[in-house]
């Protein structure tokens, strides 16, 4: 199963995601999370990514896009893959699509989480991560209206989209029944 999440931060993509993973036996990939591994750990990608993140402005795609590339090349993802935070322009996209037919495979479903900002702007701050201010929050919602809203054009046809708001089992069960499971 090679599935890509889109919605705007604090939809519940990256719990999705992991439910899904867990269900399809295929890797749950994040590019948020593999970034902050990197920061974490202070790599050299770390360190050249680390402002980004903490003003929650995109990561140039070059490192994005080479960063996914070598994730999804790695074994574990021969079988299929989770993304969720990637891809968030038309630029990754398209470059999505040269790594998937550089691999000989495609995706199989794009799902597309819709939620209220306000909501997310409450969940965020409740989650409280060191890029969850209330101010950085509004500014990656923006970057994701700007940037991400026509990765939405690019996929239409092939997406489905998810009513996000409500409990965690509820969203699953509804995306499990577009995936037709
Ligand atoms: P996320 O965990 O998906 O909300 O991502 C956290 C941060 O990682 C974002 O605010 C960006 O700084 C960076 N990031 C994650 N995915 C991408 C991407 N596909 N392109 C550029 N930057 C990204």
């Amino acid at each position: 199963m090679r599935l890509v999440l889109l919605g705007p931060p604090g939809a519940g993509k990256g719990t999705q995601a992991g439910l899904l993973a867990t269900k399809f036996g295929v890797p749950h990939v994040s590019t948020g999370d593999l970034f902050r591994t990197h920061v974490a750990e202070e790599t050299p990608l770390g360190l050249e990514v680390r402002e980004y993140l903490s003003g929650g402005e995109l990561v140039p795609s070059e490192l994005t896009v080479a960063l996914v590339a070598e994730r999804l090349g790695t074994a574990d993802a021969a079988r299929g893959f989770v993304l969720d935070g990637f891809p968030r322009s038309v630029v990754q996209a398209d470059a999505l699509a040269t790594i998937l037919t550089g691999l000989g495979k495609r995706l199989d479903r794009v799902l597309e989480f819709r939620i209220d900002d306000e909501i997310v702007v409450r969940r965020l701050l409740a989650r409280g991560r060191t890029d969850d201010t209330e101010s950085v929050i509004r500014h990656r919602l923006r970057v994701h209206h700007e940037q991400t809203e026509s990765l939405l054009a690019y996929y239409a046809g092939h997406t489905a989209v998810i009513d996000a708001l409500g409990e965690v089992e509820d969203v699953a069960r509804r995306v499990l029944d577009s995936l037709g499971e």
